[in-house]
């Protein structure tokens, strides 16, 4: 399973820079080139989330559209999918530019929340 591999990378990933504290959201982009399953990859990262400090956290996936440039035309477009063809002229003899992200973008901490509640609770 693709989004397995996936998901995992995006756990080690925010479990890292979480450094041990616990996460309640995960926000990632991914490439529309890597195919991901949105139903797919949020199973696969409830899976591999289970007993780590991202247990329950929510995935937000942002998805990036394929770029590419044709090099027949030099034009620059954003893609539906496969195959690889340019808008204006239809060649196939394109680069990719865009669309094969995975990135995760940022983490909300549980602890950074509830300090924040307790602030402003006070005032
Ligand atoms: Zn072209």
């Amino acid at each position: 399973m693709h989004e397995l591999s996936i998901a995992q990378a995006i756990v080690d990933v925010a479990a890292r820079h979480a450094g041990g504290s616990p996460v309640v959201r995960v926000h990632v982009r991914i490439g529309r080139l890597r195919q991901v399953v949105p139903s797919a990859l949020a199973f696969a990262f409830e899976l591999c989330t289970h007993g780590t400090p991202l247990d329950g956290a929510a995935l937000e996936v942002e998805a990036v559209p394929i770029g590419a440039v044709c090099r027949d035309c030099a034009a620059e477009g954003e893609l539906d999918g496969f195959p690889l063809a340019c808008p204006a002229c239809g060649s196939l003899s394109v680069d990719v530019v865009r669309g094969e992200e995975l990135q995760v973008e940022s983490l909300e901490l549980t602890e950074a929340l509830m300090t924040s509640g307790r602030v402003s609770d006070e005032h």
